[in-house]
C-alpha cells in the first residue's frame, strides 16, 4: 500500500508528465472518492436508482482512468469523462434536483473548473461550448416545465440564472486554462534552461578535462627530464634547483587535479569507483609517500593502526588515499617542529558498514577559531599573513570535504591556535571479511628507508620496446628514462606509424599513449594485435594516460591492456611496466642483493598473470579447498534480511541464517551482484589474468546474477560469461571442469566451447523437506506448499532447461523418500561419471550425512564425494532438510 502511495506521489510530482494529466489524476481521484460516498448516501436516503446510476457512472470513470493510465493515453480518458459529465451527468443532476432552483447551477461551475484544469486547448473549448449549449437547452426546458412566462417564476429569473452561471463558468474556464498554460510554458522554459545548463556544464567539463590533459603533457616533460638531472652526478646547487623544479611541478600537478575534481563535483559528475582493497597496503603507500617529507622537515612522524581494523574493505581506495595525503600534507606543511601523528581506529558498526576513523594530529601553527568555518571553502586560504611563505592554493580541503561527504562520511577539526590541529575523518566502508589487520608496523618499515636514490634495476639489451605518442617531448622523456636499461627503443608518433612498425618488427613491450589524433591508443592496440602480417601479436601493451581518475584501472583492464602508467611518468614505474619482458631477456644489475630481489619480484609479478582465470559466484557451492586449489575468484551474492544486507558466505553463514529464519515472520530474500559490482570484480580478475571466464548461475532462476554479469562483461574485451543453466554445485561442477581445462593450457575460446558442451551432461536436483521456503522466497504459491506439507509429500526439484521445476514427489516418511530419491538419481549407474559426486545440503546433520552415504553406496562407489554445505543464498530458497546429488554423466 505504502509502495502504491509512493508511486502515485512520484507520478504527481514528475515534471516530465504534462500538468493536465497530473491534474486529471489528482482531481479525479479526490472527486471520485466523494462521488462514491455521495452515491451510497443517495441510494440510502434520497433515490435508490439515481444513487445506483451515480455509482455506475463513477465506476465507469475509474475504469477510464485505469485504462488511460495503462495505455499512457490519459488525455483521451479525460476527454471522454468530461464529455460524459457534460452530456449525461450534469443534465441528470439538473433535471432531478430542481432545475435552476436546485444545486445544479453551482455544480456547473465546479464541473467547469474540473474541465478547465484537466483538458488542454481545443478539447477544453469544445467541452465548454457544448456545456453552454446544453445548459441553455436545460434552462429553457425548466422554464417550460415551470409553466413558462405564466409560471410562478418570472422569465427574468431563468435568463439571469443562465447568464450569471455562464459568466462564472466562462471566467473559471479562461482563468484556470490560462494558469495551466502559463505553468506548461514555464515548465518547458525551465526544462529548456536545464538542458542548456547541462550542455554548458558538459562543455565546461570537457574544457577542464582537456585543459588538464594539455597541461599534464608539458609537466610530464619537465618532471621526466628533471628526474634525469637528479640521476646525474651534478653539483649541489644544480641538484637543489632540480629538486625545487620537482616540487613546483608537483604543486602545479596537484592544483590541476584539484581543479578537475572540483569541476566534477560542481557538475554533479563525480563518481566513486568502489572495489575491495586492503587498508594495510593503502596505509603503507600513504605513509611511504609522506614519511620522507616529514623527515626532511625534521618532524617526527607517528602512525598508530588499531589491530581490529578489517583486513579487507570495500570502497574507493584511490580517493581515500587522496583524502589522507591531502590532510597529512597540510599537517606537515603547516608544522615547523614537533610531531605529525596519523591514527586509524574502528568507529561505529552499522550492519555490514564499519566506520573507519582517521585522525591526523600536528603540533603546528594551528587555526584561529574564527577561521575554521572557512577552511573547506574552495580557493580560500586562512591566516594568510602567517602562511604567506607556504605554498598552497586553498583547494585541497575543499576537495577533501566533498569526497568525505560523497562517501557519507564526516570531517571535523579541533585546533588550538599556535599549538596544533587535529583533523578527524570518519568514513563508513563496507566490510568484506571478518579478518582483521592485526599489528602493523608502518613506522619502522619506513624509518629504515633512506631517500630514494635511483638504482638501475635491470638491463635488457635484447629486448625491443616501442613507444607510441603523438607528442615528441613525451617520447624523449620515455627514451631518456629507459636509457640505462639498454633496451632497444623505437618510437612512433601516430597510430598509423605504430601499425607500420609492428608489421616490420617484433616488439616485446609497447607503451601506447591513449589520446592521439586520428587513431587513439585503444584502437591502435586492437589493430596491432590483429592486423594481417603483424609481428606483435604476443606483445604486452601498456597504456600511457594523462587521465588521473580512479576509474582508469578498470578502463584499461576492460580494454585488454597489460597495465597503465599515468603521466607524469616516474622512472621507477616505467621500469616496472617494461619489466613485463620475457624473463630470459632481463638481467638484474648492480651488486645489491635488494635490487636483485626486487627484480626477481617484478618478473614474478609478470609471470603470475595467468592466461585464463575461472570466476564464479558464491551460489556455485564449491568447497573452499577447490577454490584455493584452482585459484577461482568468487563474487558473492547477497542475502537481504530485516537487519541488513550481507554478502553470501563471508558475512552470513548458513546455519545462523536458518535459525534466524525459524521466525516465520522474518522476511529474507536474495540479491545478485549488480552490473557495477560485476565490473569491479572483472577488472580485479583481469589484473591477475589475461582472460576471464565467468561461470554463472542459470539466467532463468529468480535473482540470477547472469544477466548483470553479461552486461558487465560486454564492456570488457576478454571476459566471457557462461550461462550454465544450473545452480549450486551443478554450476560448481562446470567450474571445476573449466579449471581443469585452464590448467591443461587450453585457449579461452576452447574452454568456453567445451564447457558449454558439458552443460547437458551435468545433473542438478534436490529433495526438499517441503516447499515452504521456496514459497516464502516468492518462487511458488504458498497454498500449494502448505498442501504438500500437510500430506507429508517431499518434492524433488530438478533443473530443466535452466528452470528449477518440481520433478517428482515422494510420499511417506523422510527416510523412505530420501532412499527413493537416491535410487532415482543413481539407478542408471553405467552412464554416471564416477569420478566426483557432490552432496550439497542445507540443515542436514552429520548422522544423516552418514546415512546418505550408506544409501549411495548401495548403488555405486564414487572416487570422490564432497559433502558441501549450500551457501546462505541457496539455503534461503530450500530450507533445512534439503540435499541434492549433483554429478556428471559420461
Ligand atoms: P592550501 O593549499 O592552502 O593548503 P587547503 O584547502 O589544504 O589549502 O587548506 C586551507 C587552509 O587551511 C590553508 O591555507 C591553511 O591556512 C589552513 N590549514 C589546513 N591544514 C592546516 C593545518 N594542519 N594546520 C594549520 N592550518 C591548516
Amino acid at each position: 500500500m505504502k509502495d502504491k502511495i509512493n508511486r502515485v506521489n512520484e507520478y504527481l510530482h514528475n515534471g516530465d508528465v504534462i500538468i493536465y494529466d497530473r491534474m486529471f489524476m489528482l482531481i479525479s481521484s479526490i472527486a471520485l472518492f466523494f462521488v462514491y460516498i455521495a452515491s451510497f448516501y443517495i441510494m440510502a436516503m434520497v433515490h435508490f436508482l439515481f444513487g445506483l446510476k451515480t455509482f455506475f457512472v463513477a465506476s465507469f470513470f475509474v475504469f477510464m482512468i485505469v485504462i488511460g493510465y495503462k495505455k499512457r493515453r490519459l488525455y483521451i480518458s479525460a476527454f471522454v469523462i468530461c464529455l460524459v459529465l457534460m452530456l449525461f451527468s450534469m443534465p441528470s443532476i439538473f433535471l432531478v434536483s430542481g432545475g435552476i432552483q436546485g444545486p445544479a447551477m453551482i455544480l456547473y461551475t465546479i464541473a467547469t473548473l474540473y474541465v478547465a484544469l484537466v483538458l488542454p486547448g481545443a478539447s477544453r473549448k469544445i467541452v465548454v461550448t457544448l456545456e453552454f449549449l446544453i445548459m441553455g437547452g436545460l434552462v429553457y426546458f425548466d422554464f417550460w416545465r415551470c409553466g413558462g412566462s405564466a409560471g410562478a417564476l418570472p422569465t427574468r429569473t431563468f435568463v439571469e440564472a443562465y447568464i450569471y452561471t455562464m459568466i462564472a463558468c466562462g471566467m473559471i474556464a479562461v482563468l484556470a486554462g490560462f494558469q495551466s498554460r502559463l505553468f506548461t510554458e514555464e515548465n518547458e522554459e525551465s526544462k529548456r534552461r536545464g538542458a542548456e545548463n547541462e550542455r554548458l556544464v558538459a562543455s565546461q567539463n570537457q574544457f577542464f578535462s582537456s585543459m588538464s590533459h594539455e597541461i599534464r603533457t608539458p609537466i610530464n616533460t619537465i618532471i621526466g627530464l628533471n628526474e634525469m638531472i637528479l640521476r646525474e652526478n651534478v653539483s649541489d646547487e644544480v641538484a637543489e634547483d632540480a629538486a625545487n623544479i620537482q616540487s613546483a611541478s608537483k604543486l602545479l600537478l596537484s592544483l590541476i587535479n584539484d581543479i578537475l575534481d572540483m569541476s566534477k563535483f560542481e557538475s554533479g559528475q563525480m563518481r566513486l569507483t568502489e572495489a575491495d582493497y586492503h587498508p594495510g597496503d593503502m596505509l603503507s603507500e600513504v605513509v611511504g609517500m609522506l614519511w620522507l617529507r616529514a623527515k626532511d622537515k625534521g618532524l617526527e612522524f607517528h602512525v598508530n593502526v588499531a589491530p581490529d581494523i578489517p583486513s579487507v574493505l570495500y570502497g574507493d581506495e584511490v580517493r581515500i588515499k587522496q583524502i589522507l595525503i591531502n590532510v597529512l600534507n597540510n599537517a606537515i606543511k603547516y608544522t615547523k617542529e614537533g610531531t605529525v601523528t596519523l591514527s586509524i581506529q574502528c568507529g561505529e558498526r552499522e550492519g555490514n558498514r564499519q566506520h573507519i576513523v582517521y585522525s591526523v594530529t600536528d603540533t603546528g601553527m594551528g587555526i584561529k577559531k574564527e577561521d575554521i568555518p572557512y577552511l573547506f571553502t574552495a580557493f580560500k586560504r586562512v591566516d594568510e599573513t602567517a602562511n604567506r611563505h607556504i605554498e598552497g592554493t586553498g583547494l585541497g580541503l575543499a576537495v577533501v570535504k566533498q569526497f568525505v561527504e560523497l562517501m557519507n562520511g564526516q570531517i571535523t577539526v579541533n585546533s588550538v591556535y599556535t599549538k596544533g590541529s587535529t583533523f578527524i575523518i570518519d568514513i563508513p566502508q563496507k566490510v568484506d571479511s571478518d579478518a582483521v589487520i592485526g599489528e602493523v608496523e608502518l613506522e619502522n618499515k619506513h624509518r629504515l628507508n633512506q631517500r630514494p636514490q635511483y638504482h638501475q634495476k635491470f638491463e635488457a639489451p635484447q629486448a625491443k620496446v616501442l613507444v607510441v605518442d603523438d607528442n615528441a617531448s613525451n617520447l624523449l622523456v620515455v627514451k631518456k628514462l629507459l636509457r640505462d636499461t639498454k633496451v632497444q627503443l623505437d618510437t612512433a608518433e601516430s597510430g598509423a606509424e605504430a601499425l607500420q612498425k609492428t608489421i616490420n618488427n617484433t616488439y616485446h613491450v609497447i607503451l601506447m599513449d591513449h589520446l592521439m589524433p586520428e587513431m587513439d591508443g585503444i584502437e591502435c592496440r586492437k589493430k596491432i594485435l590483429t592486423q594481417p602480417g603483424g609481428r606483435c601479436r604476443e606483445a604486452k601493451v601498456v597504456a600511457l594516460t594523462a587521465n588521473a581518475g580512479s576509474d582508469v584501472q578498470a578502463l584499461y583492464a576492460r580494454e585488454g591492456f597489460e597495465g597503465y602508467l599515468t603521466k607524469p611518468i616516474s622512472g621507477d614505474n616505467l621500469e616496472r611496466e617494461v619489466a613485463r619482458l620475457p624473463r630470459d631477456l632481463v638481467h638484474a644489475t648492480g651488486e645489491s642483493e635488494e635490487i636483485a630481489q626486487e627484480t626477481i619480484q617484478w618478473m614474478h609479478l609478470n609471470q603470475t598473470k595467468r592466461p585464463v582465470i575461472i570466476t564464479t559466484e558464491s551460489v556455485a557451492d564449491l568447497p573452499a579447498a577447490i577454490i584455493e586449489k584452482y585459484g577461482i575468484l568468487v563474487i558473492p551474492h547477497m542475502v537481504k534480511t530485516e537487519d541488513g544486507v550481507f554478502d553470501d558466505g563471508s558475512e552470513i553463514e548458513t546455519n545462523g541464517l536458518l535459525s534466524y529464519m525459524e521466525d516465520k515472520e522474518k522476511k529474507v530474500s536474495t540479491i545478485s551482484p549488480s552490473v557495477a559490482r560485476h565490473e569491479a570484480f572483472f577488472a580485479d580478475a583481469l589484473t591477475k589474468a589475461n582472460n576471464v571466464i565467468h561461470i554463472s548461475i542459470s539466467s532463468k532462476v529468480e535473482h540470477s546474477g547472469c544477466i548483470a554479469a553479461k552486461e558487465a562483461a560486454a564492456s570488457f574485451e576478454n571476459v566471457s560469461v557462461i550461462d550454465t543453466g544450473h545452480l549450486s554445485s551443478g554450476q560448481g561442477i562446470l567450474v571445476i571442469e573449466a579449471c581443469m581445462m585452464a590448467e591443461e593450457g587450453l585457449p579461452p575460446q576452447e574452454i568456453v566451447e567445451k564447457t558449454n558442451a558439458l552443460i547437458p551432461r551435468v545433473k542438478t536436483s534436490f529433495i526438499v523437506d517441503n516447499l515452504d521456503f521456496l514459497a516464502r522466497a516468492g518462487q511458488g504459491p504458498m497454498r500449494a506448499a502448505q498442501f504438500l506439507k500437510a500430506f507429508a509429500v517431499h518434492p524433488m526439484l530438478r533443473m530443466q532447461k535452466g528452470n528449477l521445476r518440481v520433478g517428482k514427489v515422494y510420499m511417506g516418511s523422510r527416510d523412505r523418500s530420501w532412499s527413493r530419491y537416491i535410487g532415482d538419481c543413481l539407478k542408471h549407474r553405467d552412464i554416471i561419471d564416477k569420478k566426483l559426486l557432490f552432496v550439497t545440503y542445507v540443515g542436514v546433520t552429520k548422522k544423516e550425512q552418514d546415512e546418505i552415504i550408506e544409501k549411495i553406496k548401495l548403488y555405486m562407489e564414487f572416487d570422490e564425494i564432497y559433502f558441501q554445505k549450500a551457501s546462505p543464498a541457496i539455503a534461503v530458497n530450500c530450507g533445512p532438510g534439503t540435499f541434492g546429488l549433483l554429478y556428471k554423466i559420461k
